[in-house]
């Protein structure tokens, strides 16, 4: 279980462009890095399109596997928004967790997002605490 994650204030602002750029549709991706640090941030469509849940769009899901790989790093975490709340790891967040990595949730208070981390294995969700470097 990991309980922290290391972030740069770029890939902070890249998932968050993306995220609102997809707004009203759920947006997704995934964080790979070393250790607890990200290095990178992937961009995946949703295939599902909606507004409240997320399929990831299963070629170019593939094709993020092989470049994380090919640049020797790890699948640190999975990224995904939730337009219309809630905060936390929803119940299909919990039911389809597939991999042990951190679920790092966007949500929307007013017209403020926030992104929570969150490790989920086993039905149990633990929070992740996010650290933001400069
Ligand atoms: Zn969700």
């Amino acid at each position: 279980m990991k309980r922290q994650l290391t972030l740069h204030k770029n890939h902070w602002h890249e998932m968050l462009e993306h995220v609102l750029r997809q707004a009203p549709l759920e947006a997704c991706g995934l964080l790979a890095g070393k250790n607890d640090r990200v290095e990178k941030i992937l961009l995946v469509r949703n295939q599902a399109q909606s507004p409240v849940r997320f399929v990831m769009d299963p070629y170019e899901q593939l094709k993020a596997f092989d470049w994380i790989d090919s640049n020797r790093l790890d699948l640190l975490g999975i990224f995904h928004s939730h337009p219309a709340g809630p905060e936390t790891a929803s119940a299909t967040d919990i039911a389809e967790a597939a991999y042990e990595v951190i679920h790092l949730i966007w949500s929307r208070n007013q017209d403020r997002w926030q992104a929570r981390g969150f490790w989920i294995e086993k039905g149990h969700v633990t929070d992740v605490a996010l650290q933001i470097i400069e």
